[in-house]
């Protein structure tokens, strides 16, 4: 008897250079009827979570995998430890195939799926993952786990990558057992950007005609098309980070942008070794830091989201993120020091609100990169680094036309005049709020609280969250 093959599509939304599906496809040739099941499930526990942007834009990605698959695309509800055996089980398969998932919940769903298989006979087969090199390969010499960027960026770049993955020529036959779903109605908020693998590879087409040449000066500029933006496309796996590496040569550039993509796999590397960092520091001696209690934040917090802090790069990056889904990684880095040095609030509020709004939110380059901006985390920017938004504007966005596009209370002010409004007759004009707090007296409160949370004993009882 023949029977088809289950590839369980996730954080893998392409055809090619995808090696879970490729097996899947080998699978099916075997097995002799060469027909594979696509699926993707809906998962209300992590759909129901995310914000409106990543949801429209996960509808925007399926939609343009399942024309790839002429429409075969198989859209389920529910809870993935149910769906997968009960579609295995109706289509009467032995085999499951997917690429690794290194996040916690990812993992243990997939420990748990995996059981629940096994009981009926049927093999779930891990095949890569969305990384170059799957977390858990590269350690240092004694076997334990990195916890600083450049020996891993040493060690990864030594241990290499395969070349990506073809698609064989001749693709199986796409089957849809039963009616797929309708995707979930979302109200998307925002524009959401063209979505799906061409797109993907368009715009990895683009960034290195037009911005690699560049990228180690221009990356830093948000008033500029410096970056590839592709880190959407990485997050839902529209393209695989294998293929942006085979194309990289040894120029300063290139070099950088691969060390960009190394970051990424960094991150992933650090929170698989350490799944509590999701929402913990991960020098946990930052967590009895002096941070500031719910009661007295709230109306802080809420001024630093909807961007009116009255410092312009702040807000401006604030805005950039709630209206585009998107935020330049510089300004990411400024605002979220703001958050934490200058309002004094956990870093993890930030995060959370980043997931809610980015369409690139990723569990570990987000938690981390706030841990490294908060210096709780890994090779960590020190804690008396203390981002001046000031001196960071000036230099990065040097004719203020970063915060002219996102803030139209001061496009009356030229040059670099819209960084200072408060050294402007008409800075307040059209009505930007002055700004909420003095940097330098909360810059000398964060270094007190730094040396408090250090040398006092009392520190737990009376800061403790
Ligand atoms: C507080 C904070 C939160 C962040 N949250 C996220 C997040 O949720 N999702 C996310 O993908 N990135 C996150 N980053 C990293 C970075 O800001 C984005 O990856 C980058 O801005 C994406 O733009 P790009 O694709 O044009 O980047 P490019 O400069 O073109 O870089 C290419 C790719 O390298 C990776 N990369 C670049 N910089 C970093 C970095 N610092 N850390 C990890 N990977 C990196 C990304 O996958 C990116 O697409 C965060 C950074 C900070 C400081």
């Amino acid at each position: 008897m023949t029977m088809p093959t289950l590839m369980w599509f996730r954080r893998d939304l392409r055809l090619h250079d995808n090696p879970a599906l490729n097996m899947a496809i080998a699978n099916a040739a075997d097995e002799g009827d060469n027909q594979v099941v696509a699926l993707f499930v809906i998962d209300p526990e992590v759909f129901d979570e995310a914000g409106q942007p990543l949801k429209a834009y996960q509808n925007a990605s399926l939609t343009s995998l399942n024309k790839s698959l002429g429409g075969n695309l198989l859209i389920q509800y529910g809870d993935p430890l149910k769906v997968v055996p009960e579609i295995a089980k109706n289509i009467g398969t032995k085999f499951v195939h997917i690429a690794e998932d290194f996040e916690p919940y990812g993992r243990q769903r997939d420990i748990a799926v995996e059981k629940e298989l096994a009981k009926i006979n049927i093999s779930l087969t891990r095949t890569g993952s969305p990384y170059a090199v799957a977390p858990l390969r590269v350690t240092k010499d004694d076997g334990t786990a990195y916890r600083v960027f450049t020996p891993f960026y040493r060690s990864w770049f030594k241990h290499g990558w395969r070349k990506p993955a073809q698609l064989p020529k001749t693709l199986p036959n796409w089957y849809l057992p039963i009616k797929s779903q309708p995707l979930p109605e979302v109200n998307a908020v925002i524009p959401i950007p063209e979505a799906g693998e061409e797109n993907a590879l368009n715009l990895f087409e683009i960034f290195m005609k037009n911005a690699i040449n560049n990228y180690d000066e221009h990356r830093n500029r948000p008033d500029l098309a410096g970056t590839s933006k592709l880190s959407i496309a990485l997050r839902f796996g529209e393209i695989h980070p294998r293929t942006l590496l085979i194309n990289l040569n040894d120029t300063k550039d290139q070099e950088t942008f691969r060390k960009e993509i190394c970051w990424r796999e960094f991150y992933a590397e650090v929170l698989a070794n350490a799944p509590e960092s999701e929402t913990k520091s991960l020098d946990q001696k930052w967590e009895l830091m002096g941070w500031d209690q719910e009661a007295d934040y709230l109306n802080r917090l809420k001024i630093w989201q909807e961007g009116k802090t009255g410092f312009p790069i702040v807000d401006a990056g604030m805005r950039q993120l709630k209206e585009s889904g998107w935020m330049h990684n510089r300004v990411r880095m400024i605002v979220a020091s703001f958050l934490v040095k200058d309002l004094h609030i956990h870093w993890r509020h930030g995060a959370q609100w980043f997931m809610k709004h980015l369409l690139d939110g990723d569990i570990a380059s987000n938690s981390h990169g706030w841990q490294w901006t908060a210096g709780c985390g890994t090779d960590a920017s020190p804690y008396y680094r203390i981002f001046n938004p000031m001196m960071q504007a000036e230099k990065f966005d040097p004719q203020a036309n970063y915060v002219r596009t996102w803030i139209p209370e001061l496009r009356h002010l030229t040059g670099i005049s819209a960084h200072t409004p408060w050294d402007q007759t008409d800075g307040y004009l059209h009505g930007y709020p002055e700004r909420m707090l003095d940097h330098s007296e909360e810059r000398d409160e964060t270094l007190r609280r730094y040396k408090a949370s250090k040398g006092e004993k009392d520190i737990k009882e009376r800061f403790a969250q």
